[in-house]
């Protein structure tokens, strides 16, 4: 974390203030997020802009994060780099009940009397940025090799086998 970065922020008064956060973390000190990958080296970064959208009347957060991860492919269970370009488009809210009224482009953020951490917020929404069951591109995937590899050599192979059961029956 950058020395000057804010452990503990206030959503609603940076808004009201006009106030913009940059910085980065290192993923290791992302532990819910750790768990998705075999690999925890590596940065995150972001820019937040607390701001106050006049057209719908309330304060919110926008910007984005940006992040390599290390994860695991779920179809050939292989490793693979994710890399993450998250948009941030929070609006504020003060409780369940608002997250309704809210229009469709934010997510909710709802306001709590106490600071939150600035690191679980980031955390939460690389959390929602990752798919999943993230995989390769079809033509990197080694899975898609062997499956190929299996259609070449044996194109009518599910018919072959029925064939022998059914002979089987009849005799
Ligand atoms: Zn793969």
């Amino acid at each position: 974390m950058l020395p000057d970065q804010p452990q503990k922020i206030e959503p609603l008064h940076l808004a009201k203030a006009g106030k913009k956060i940059a910085g980065q973390y290192v993923l290791n000190d992302m532990h819910r997020l750790c768990e998705l990958l075999h690999d925890n080296t590596g940065l995150v970064s972001f820019t937040l802009e607390f701001t106050r959208d006049e057209e719908h009347k309330l304060y919110c957060v926008v910007g984005g994060i940006e992040a390599k991860l290390h994860t695991v492919c779920q179809r050939c269970l292989g490793g693979m780099v994710l890399q993450i370009n998250s948009p941030v488009k929070l609006g504020m809210v003060n409780g369940q009940t608002e997250i309704s009224k809210l229009p469709d482009k934010y997510d909710p953020l709802i306001l709590d009397d106490d600071p939150i951490s600035l690191l679980d917020l980031i955390e939460d929404e690389l959390l929602l940025a990752v798919p999943i069951s993230p995989m390769h591109e079809l033509d990197h995937c080694s899975a898609t090799r062997i499956i190929n590899k299996i259609h070449d050599e044996a194109p009518n192979r599910p018919f072959a086998i029925l064939k022998k059961l059914t002979q089987k029956v009849h005799n």
